[in-house]
């Protein structure tokens, strides 16, 4: 599974009260991005939660693929945005903070600590693999960003 099947709307009994409909935990399933991308019922939410549900569709629902949001880029931009956390040097109950804080989502710390190491060792994996292959320019880049998320 996916981390970005991990992560989960915060207060979503809440949020779906607000909406008057039910919507799924998981904050990138399907029914759930499409709610958030075609902004129907935002206005019945509270303030605060408006704002970060805004802020989420505007950073991670913002691409113009046909299939959007379906395109894997929300979860692809996710991805990089748990990554840019670590490399600033979070770990993964402070990550968790921010992405409440952020967004109103939620995920376990086990659940990003799993998906912090596996990126390490898909990294390791690249690199390793551009050494053998010759292609330093690779190697080089895996590297750095392995040592971003270790440090
Ligand atoms: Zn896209």
């Amino acid at each position: 599974m996916a981390i970005t099947d991990k992560i989960y709307v915060k207060n979503h009994q809440q949020l779906a009260s607000q909406l008057e409909t039910s919507i799924p935990k998981g904050a990138f399933s399907g029914a759930t991005l499409d709610l958030l991308f075609q902004g129907e019922g935002l206005a019945k939410l509270d303030d605060a939660t408006r704002d970060r549900v805004l802020d989420f569709a505007e950073d991670f629902l913002d691409c113009d693929c046909q299939a959007s949001p379906h395109c894997g880029h929300p979860e692809e931009k996710f991805v990089h945005y748990l990554l840019d956390l670590r490399a600033q040097g979070l770990g993964p109950d402070a990550i968790v903070d921010v992405m409440g804080d952020d967004y109103m989502l939620y995920a376990y710390p086990g659940d990003i600590l799993s998906f912090l190491d596996q990126s390490v060792r898909t990294l390791e994996a690249v690199e390793t693999l551009a050494d053998v292959d010759g292609d330093e320019e690779m190697a080089r880049r895996a590297g750095e960003r392995r040592r971003d998320l270790v440090r």
